[in-house]
């Protein structure tokens, strides 16, 4: 009934659409650059409903409000952070669920690599968007947050089914497979799945949980200190 397109913007961002198959209605995740999504959207004739968005940085945001100009879609962020992103139409609160016209959505506190971001968990389509909070086989970098915290928001994912696919806010896992194999072993199966992916300019998005928890640095820590030494290691790395 529902699928997920996942479209790639500016040098390494990924949009996504979230797509009801019978009605056309669709839910955007960021919107890092206008143009590309906008065409997206009108050459497959959706009804852009909501966009949703996961923090304030200006690659995922700044294509916002031509979008809204253009098909009137509202606005859904995180109501702590309402001054730094473009006008909300809604005010989300971390922790809270919301049903957006038959899809569940939870809303995953996710502060750490900023303080107000959020992650999007659709549990009817197994799916979750981390935005810049977890990327395939890494993590963001800790702009605003504490070691504790961001810490305290990648144990809330890990805590999602191990089957829940990962769709993240960059294109950074070629980086992120040369900083993990130098601290943990990777499964070699996981490992040629993405490099084949990698060297064939294929998205590494989704991933599925199950692969990030045993193979990704960053959920394999298993203590703040942990997390704060792969963190401290991949900023110099
Ligand atoms: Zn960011």
């Amino acid at each position: 009934m529902y699928k997920v397109i996942t479209i790639p913007v500016l040098k390494d961002n990924y949009s996504y659409v979230i797509i009801n198959k019978e009605s056309k209605d669709a839910i955007i995740i960021d919107v890092p650059e206008f143009k590309p999504i906008y065409n997206y959207i009108k050459d497959n004739k959706l009804n852009l409903k909501y966009i949703l968005l996961t923090h304030h940085h200006s690659d995922h945001i700044q294509g916002v409000d031509d979008l809204v100009a253009k098909t009137g879609a509202k606005v859904y962020g995180n109501k702590i952070d309402k001054d730094r992103l473009p006008k909300l139409d809604f005010e989300l609160l971390a922790g809270q669920k919301y049903d957006l016209e038959g899809l569940n959505l939870d809303v995953i506190k996710s502060d750490g690599h900023t303080i107000g971001c959020l992650s999007f968990y659709f549990p009817q389509i197994n799916t979750v968007f981390t935005g810049d909070l977890l990327f395939t086989m890494g993590c963001g970098r800790m702009f605003e947050g504490s070691y504790e915290v961001f810490f305290e928001s990648l144990q809330k994912i890990k805590k999602l089914p191990i089957n829940t696919l990962i769709y993240s806010g960059h294109e950074y896992t070629k980086q992120n497979i040369e900083f993990a194999e130098t601290v943990v072993d990777i499964s070699s199966d996981c490992l040629v799945e993405l490099n084949n992916k990698i060297k064939s300019n294929i998205p590494t998005v989704p991933s599925l949980l199950k692969y990030e928890i045993k193979n990704n640095p960053f959920l394999i820590a298993k203590t703040v200190d942990e997390f704060a030494t792969y963190r401290k290691l991949k900023d110099d790395f």
